[in-house]
């Protein structure tokens, strides 16, 4: 195949990218990047075909445009990396600082005579594009990762393209058949991994939304039993002394009553909020359900879970929500042998109770380690 057929394809093959993300960005206007990345492979399709018009009048016009467009093509995807990575790039700048470094092909008339220091140049200014856009996603995990990879591959093809004029200049048969096939591979793979980053986003969102409660942003019951899972996957861990504390909000239904549903949803937000706020880092936090909370306490004997409670209960006393509420809270703890969560969440639910029918306001431990019914700092 010679060269201009493998610059058509190649040529197609970005176009179609440009389309599919063009496609993406319709489809999930919410999640930034894709639009960008449509109009960087639009600037590069037309760069790639415009580069192929060597010949007549327009010739150095052609050349000079077409290289141009690439680069512009590349600063444009970098500019929706950036956005998808959660950045504010200051697009305007970055298309004029990627114009500016390509300027002085308007020097470059000859074309022939031109060839390798045009070559050299923009194979350059694409590298570091590549290199940048590889930076900014090596952070992320999965196939953020994986397309980093991919343009640390692509900035290295970049720069050897320049590397190879410089050595070998006149040699147009075998090397620029390998260059040209082997980017049409990476124009195809870089295209996939850009359209798999945004289905990973929303695979992650998906996941996100069905694991969490949107009031209070919490995890919900089914997210907590994912988290709890996978903390008891581990035998050691479930060895372990842990505990949970059951939370549930006093008389709320009078708050919802005198004030409306919309001020019941505020003190919701804001005692989930100052609970979450008190609690260690590895302990997991939930909205069980309605006016409900539940803490699960890694690591966390009887002892150290009736304190936690008093912290919580404290941490609304001085930071209350309006109008005020008091929470009543079930403690209940492993003693590191025989109780499962199930168990635990069954026997925390049982205190609560009986903080609730001993008068409220209040922490009542349950289970082996604490007497049945007793109350631990009530007021
Ligand atoms: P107790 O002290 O016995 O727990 O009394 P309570 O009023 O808190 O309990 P009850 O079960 O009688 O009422 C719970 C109320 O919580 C009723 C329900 O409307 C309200 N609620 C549940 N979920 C929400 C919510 O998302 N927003 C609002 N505003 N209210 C909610
Ligand atoms: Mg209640
Ligand atoms: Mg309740």
């Amino acid at each position: 195949m010679d060269g201009k057929t493998l610059i058509f394809i190649l040529s197609l093959l970005i176009a179609l990218n440009a389309a599919i993300l063009l496609l993406l960005s319709r489809m999930h206007g919410e999640i930034p990047g894709p639009r960008d990345w449509a109009c960087g492979a639009a600037c590069l399709t037309a760069g790639v075909l415009v580069g192929t018009q060597t010949d007549g009048r327009f010739a150095v016009a052609a050349v000079t445009a077409a290289n141009w467009l690439v680069v512009v093509g590349y600063a444009l995807i970098f500019i929706g990396v950036q956005r998808f990575a959660g950045f504010k790039p200051r697009a305007g700048s970055i298309v004029l600082i990627a114009s500016l470094s390509v300027a002085p092909v308007l020097a470059m008339t000859d074309l022939a005579a031109h060839a390798v220091a045009r070559g050299v140049l923009v194979g350059a200014v694409m590298g570091c594009f590549s290199v940048a856009i590889a930076a900014t996603l090596v952070g992320g995990g999965g196939i953020q990762r994986v397309t980093a990879g991919v343009f640390a591959i692509n900035a290295v093809m970049d720069f050897g393209y320049g590397a190879w004029l410089i050595s070998a200049p006149a040699d147009d048969g075998w090397a620029t058949t390998a260059f040209l096939v082997w980017t049409i591979m990476l124009a195809f793979v870089t295209g996939a991994a850009l359209a798999l980053m945004v289905s990973e986003r929303l695979r992650d969102e998906l996941d996100r939304q069905a694991s969490h409660d949107p009031l209070t942003d919490s995890l919900n019951r089914r997210g907590f039993d994912l988290v709890a899972d996978k903390l008891f996957a581990s035998r050691i861990q479930a060895m372990h002394p842990f505990s949970v504390l059951m939370i549930d909000l006093d008389h709320f239904k009078n708050v919802n009553d005198g004030h409306g549903h919309e001020v019941g949803d505020r003190v919701l937000t804001h005692v989930a909020r100052t609970l979450s706020l008190h609690l260690r880092a590895e302990d997991v936090f939930a909205r069980w359900g309605g006016e409900e909370f539940i803490v699960l306490m890694p690591n966390c004997d009887a002892f150290q879970a009736a304190e936690a409670a008093q912290r919580l209960r404290m941490a609304l006393a001085l930071n209350p929500s309006e109008p005020r509420v008091t929470v009543s809270i079930g403690i209940a703890s492993s003693d590191g042998e025989t109780s499962g969560l199930t168990d635990l969440k069954r026997r925390a639910d049982g205190a609560l109770y009986e903080a609730k029918a001993s008068g409220r306001d209040r922490a009542v431990a349950a289970g082996a380690t604490a007497r049945p019914g007793q109350a631990v700092w009530a007021e």
